[in-house]
């Protein structure tokens, strides 16, 4: 199930010929490793590589007449997308007797209902890593847009005005402000790494502590709850995963809580935040500003109030989606595909839940326990 090919037809299909070669992330795990890589343009560029098998691609997949449900009860593996999930909901595994294995092509498996997988034997992996620092780098750009009002003031420039007093009246420096993020693990961390030249005070809360020696190498400061970091904090950005703990834990009490005038930075998972709470908040102007990509429901309907509440700068779900992370990604599902195909086991970062429970990244990462309501619904 993947999003729809371009509905804007350009000259140029791509801006640049080539991609940068990485072979590993920052803490070595080495980048994808399938057998072969097929040109990656529609279809996860697998086509070729699932000759001979029933390879369904729809972006139909909301309700029991979508082509998604249809093929549902004959599916062996189901590949979804962060950025246009199918909601694998307890009903939908009921009806998918033949189910195996969930890949989300991304990161970010809470799409798919966990406990029913775990329960029904399904194995979910992720590509994890693919891109973390394609996030980590959109979460810079938020931060310093909000701060320093660059959408407001690109309006202005592209309807031709030339307001200068209106442009600056709420932007402000970065530097010196106090910065914290929720979840440190591989998009946290990134984010903190590239916060730290612009002579911010870093922040972190997570369930799991950072070693000592990255705490000092970043000068950071520990909390060991979120509502002490966003107490302090100018700038909170999320980079949790959605999970029982982090569904709607910034809600109308927490953001009270929150240093007024703070800025908040989510681009995890649209219900880590309460959608009322935040709109209101930014019309009040407890918060200063909120950003993200992350939506609940995605697609987000048109009457969504992060689409007009003041002071936001929403896009749809595309951090994780650079073309960069395409490439990534989509050798991550073959080398998935070809290890399941294979009867070889799946790289052990990759797994969120195998053997009826929690496994690999999915381990340290969630949390056991029933799945937060209407998270992975049938929508
Ligand atoms: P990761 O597994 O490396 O890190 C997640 C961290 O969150 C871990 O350190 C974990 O301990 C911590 N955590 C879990 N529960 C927590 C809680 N209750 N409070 C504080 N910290 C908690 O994953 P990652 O690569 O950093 O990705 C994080 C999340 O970002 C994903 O799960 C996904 O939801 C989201 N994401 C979004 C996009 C996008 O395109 N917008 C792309 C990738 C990932």
């Amino acid at each position: 199930v993947l999003y729809d090919d371009p509905q804007r037809s350009t000259s140029t299909p791509t801006a640049r010929s080539e991609l940068p070669h990485l072979s590993r992330y920052p803490d070595g795990q080495t980048t994808p490793t399938p057998s072969k890589v097929d040109f990656v343009s529609g279809k996860l560029g697998l086509a070729k590589f699932l000759e001979g098998h029933d390879f369904v691609v729809t972006s139909s997949k909301d309700g029991p007449d979508s082509v998604f449900e249809q093929h549902l009860p004959t599916a062996d593996v189901v590949i979804s997308q962060p950025f246009w999930p199918a909601y694998m909901s307890t009903e939908r595994i009921a009806k998918a007797k033949n189910l195996k294995l969930c890949i989300t092509a991304g990161i970010g498996s809470d799409h798919v209902d966990l406990e029913a997988a775990a329960k029904a034997n399904i194995t979910v992996a992720e590509v994890t890593y693919c891109n973390s620092i394609s996030v980590a780098e959109h979460v810079v750009m938020l931060i310093l847009n909000l701060v320093r009002n660059f959408v407001p003031s690109h309006e202005i420039a592209t309807s031709g005005g030339w307001h200068i007093a209106d442009c600056v009246s709420r932007a402000y420096d970065l530097e010196g402000m106090q910065v914290g993020t929720v979840g440190a693990g591989r998009i946290g961390l990134a984010v903190l790494r590239r916060l730290k030249p612009f002579d911010t005070k870093l922040h972190y809360f997570d369930q799991h502590r950072l070693s000592a020696a990255v705490e000092e190498e970043l000068n950071l400061r520990y909390h060991n709850s979120v509502e002490s970091l966003v107490r302090i904090c100018d700038v909170v950005t999320i980079n949790c995963p959605l999970h029982p703990k982090t569904e709607h834990l910034f809600n109308k009490e927490l953001i009270a809580s929150m240093k007024p005038g703070s800025y908040l930075i989510n681009t995890a998972r649209g219900k880590v935040c309460e959608a009322q709470a935040v709109k209101e908040a930014c019309e009040t102007g407890q918060l200063a500003g909120y950003a993200g990509d992350v939506w609940f429901p995605q697609p987000a309907p048109n009457d969504h109030p992060w689409r007009s509440m003041p002071n936001n700068a929403m896009t749809p779900h595309v951090s994780g989606t650079s073309l960069s992370a395409q490439a990534r990604y989509a050798a991550g599902v073959r080398e998935i595909l070809e290890c399941f195909l294979e009867g070889r086991p799946i790289r052990e970062e990759y797994l969120i839940v195998q053997g009826g429970g929690l496994a690999g990244t999915g381990k340290h990462s969630y949390t056991e326990g029933n799945t937060t309501k209407g998270r992975a619904r049938s929508n």
